[in-house]
């Protein structure tokens, strides 16, 4: 399989960027970081929220724009959804100590990734969502032999 082939992808409203969040709960597996790269109001967020519902989470999900980590213990792991825009200099990943959130058992999604460059952890997948006409353009990109892996089961 090229997954290649399948991107982009057009998601045309939210509920398609939901859905195609929940369609990776089926074959997560911690540990693993996923990049969301694109611009503000790009679907970032909402492709979290798709996911975290798709692994059963009920309540709300919140941009963690300021709390800079909002943290989803689930079944059998822990999803944290970073929002790294109001950084000031990539340092704040360190002094935040967030690297103790990094364990086996994590999944760590991260908005604005390049705002921690040589300090958030490297990706396994990174996903890039673009406005397109009133809808949005995503593509995905597996970056390690773990990453691939989940890419293939996730769109076979
Ligand atoms: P980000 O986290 O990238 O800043 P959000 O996930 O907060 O962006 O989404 C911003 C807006 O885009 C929301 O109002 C959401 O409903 C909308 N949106 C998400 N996906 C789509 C889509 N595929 N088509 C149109 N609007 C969408
Ligand atoms: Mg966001």
């Amino acid at each position: 399989m090229n997954p290649n082939a399948q991107f982009p992808r057009f998601l045309a409203d939210e509920e398609a960027t939901l859905a195609f969040g929940g369609s990776l709960a089926a074959v997560l597996d911690a540990p693993l970081v996923i990049y969301l790269q694109g611009d503000l109001g790009a679907g970032k967020t909402t492709f979290t929220r798709g996911l975290l519902r798709g692994l059963g989470h009920a309540g709300s999900v919140k941009s963690p724009t300021y709390a800079i980590v909002e943290s989803y213990p689930l079944s059998g792991k822990t999803v944290h959804h970073f929002d790294l825009y109001r950084f000031t200099a990539p340092q704040e990943w360190e002094d935040a100590g967030l690297d103790d959130l990094l364990t086996e058992d994590s999944v760590c999604l991260i908005e604005w990734p390049q705002q921690g460059e040589g300090f958030a952890p490297a990706a396994d997948l990174s996903v890039r969502l673009e406005n397109v006409e009133n809808g949005r353009s995503c593509s995905v990109e597996a970056c390690t032999e773990r990453g691939r892996e989940i890419l293939e089961a996730w769109l076979s």
